[in-house]
């Protein structure tokens, strides 16, 4: 049954819970398990009091699913009930500056690996349609269709070779894509499918939705190291993030940390500073 204020897209034939005053849908066929609903609850705390929360549940009892529809259901209720409004105009409130537009406020929900992600992605598919613009970022590897590539073993490599030299015929509409997959739920492969059939590159659209989609899916690696974020102009700032899975964050930290250096590498450097020392020392002398 739709509830007041949760937005036609989510709520659609779905039922409809009342919890911590948030409309939560859920998937019709779908009763949520007491598990789901308390960790339902948790995620709605933190979220309306912006705060961090560490949800733990045991196996099989839904946990994507709970959080999806919890995080949405509340994004989609701070935006009905102007709560993002509220707080942006709290924050930047000087005397005769424009009202703020209303927009959702935007939630990067993140898994490990893009398979966990294709997951997540299915269980979204549960919800009709959605009222919030959405995109998943993802590599040049799962998303590029031009064939000239099928065999790349690095496709990141190789594209961009490819377009500072005779160009991709794919990359210049990707654009338009937006309005092609909204607002239905979509996966990697019905992208690629659409960018196929339509002569668009994927991997350009997706990138391109990111600044105006209100639900951004992808990999940890892509909000947690700094320069894979800084090259998709990834903004958290006043974002909801999501870390599906949590207990493998710490080993994607560590690699976005880290730097494979061969031994020779570090063999030449010390005998550089070797050199450089012994430098020094002779005009410090003035031999
Ligand atoms: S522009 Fe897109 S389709 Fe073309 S090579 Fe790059 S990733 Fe592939």
């Amino acid at each position: 049954m739709p509830t007041n204020g949760v937005g036609s897209g989510l709520a659609g034939e779905h039922q409809v819970r009342l919890i911590r005053g948030v409309p939560v849908v859920f998937p019709e066929s779908k009763k949520p398990f007491s598990p789901q609903l308390a960790l339902m609850s948790q995620a709605i705390s933190a979220l309306s009091t912006g705060r961090c929360a560490l949800l733990e549940s045991p196996t099989g009892t839904g946990k994507t699913l709970a959080l999806l529809c919890s995080v949405l259901s509340w994004q989609e209720h701070d935006f009905v009930t102007g709560g993002s409004l509220l707080r942006s105009t709290t924050a930047g409130a000087a005397a005769g500056e424009q009202k703020p537009k209303a927009k959702r406020r935007r939630v990067f929900f993140m898994s490990r690996t893009h398979s966990q992600l294709t997951q997540v992605v299915h269980e979204m598919k549960r919800f009709k349609a959605l009222g919030a613009a959405m995109t998943i970022i993802g590599s040049r590897q799962q998303y590029c269709v031009n064939s000239e590539l099928e065999q790349s073993k690095s496709k990141s490599d190789d594209c961009k070779q490819l377009l500072s030299s005779s160009g991709c015929k794919f990359h210049s509409s990707h654009a338009s894509m937006k309005h092609l997959m909204s607002p239905r739920v979509w996966d990697i492969e019905d992208l690629v499918t659409t960018g196929r059939d339509r002569n668009k590159c994927p991997y350009f659209a997706a990138r391109a939705m990111v600044p105006e989609s209100d639900l951004v899916f992808g990999p940890y690696n892509y909000v947690i190291d700094p320069v894979i974020r800084g090259d998709m102009d990834i903004k958290l700032k006043n974002a909801v993030l999501v870390f599906d899975e949590g207990h493998n964050i710490l080993e994607t930290a560590m690699d976005a940390l880290s730097a494979n250096v061969p031994l020779q590498a570090l063999k030449d450097v010390v005998a550089e500073v070797r050199g450089l020392a012994a430098c020094a020392l002779f005009i410090t002398h003035g031999y």
